[in-house]
């Protein structure tokens, strides 16, 4: 925690809702030792867990308020999920691997988080059942900005982005309560890329 803040998260609501999230509980027990040090982790299936500096990093740009309809795309080991519940959002959040949409629907049950859907599908498709979303986030590399995320994002919403190949820029892309759209560029990061299509 002290790791992030000092790398300048300042985000008081995004520190305590890290701070509450066992992020041990989201790993391999094998690697528990490394569990708080800020480094990505193996989730099996070949994805990463995220660095708590990029959890917290994201977060901050996407702003979400208690009652938010968040949409993730890219649930993995669900810890940015429990991420979005501590801050109070509704989340609704995809993953396209079946064996980690399964491990971490039961793990996130069992430690008591309850997204408001789970998801077993394609992200770049989002969830439009349940759009408009105010709040929409990629865990993954995105190649270019998907058409329909920014068709089921609300007036007035924020979405967060990892964006490129080999490296990604954070990409903030607001929607103005006008629909027009603006896009903000942060930081480099490096992502697992979203994979094409269904599994
Ligand atoms: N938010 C996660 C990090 C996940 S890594 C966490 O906190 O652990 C990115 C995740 O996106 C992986 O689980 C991967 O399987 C998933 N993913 C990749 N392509 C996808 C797609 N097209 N749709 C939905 N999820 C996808």
């Amino acid at each position: 925690m002290e790791t992030i803040r000092a790398k300048g998260i300042r985000d008081r609501r995004v520190l305590e809702a890290i701070g509450r999230v066992p992020r041990h509980l989201f790993i391999d027990p094998a690697l528990q030792d490394y569990a708080y040090e800020d480094r990505p982790l193996p989730i099996g299936s070949e994805q990463t867990i995220s660095q708590p500096f990029t959890v917290a990093y994201m977060t901050s740009l996407l702003q979400v308020e208690p009652g938010h309809k968040v949409l993730e795309i890219g649930t993995g080991s669900g810890y940015q999920t429990a991420v979005l519940l501590e801050l109070g959002a509704k989340v609704y959040t995809v993953e396209r691997i079946k064996d980690l949409y399964d491990e971490t629907k039961e793990r996130l049950h069992r430690l008591g988080y309850y997204p408001e859907r789970m998801v077993y599908g394609d992200g770049y498709k989002g969830l439009p059942v349940f759009a408009p979303y105010d709040r929409i986030i990629i865990t993954a590399a995105a190649p270019y900005i998907p058409e329909k995320l920014v068709e089921q994002l609300a007036p007035g919403g924020i979405m967060v982005l990892p964006l490129g190949q080999g490296t990604q820029d954070m990409v903030r892309l607001i929607k103005t309560p006008e629909g027009e759209i603006r896009t903000e560029t942060y930081d480099k990061f490096t992502f697992v890329p979203l994979k094409p299509g269904k599994a």
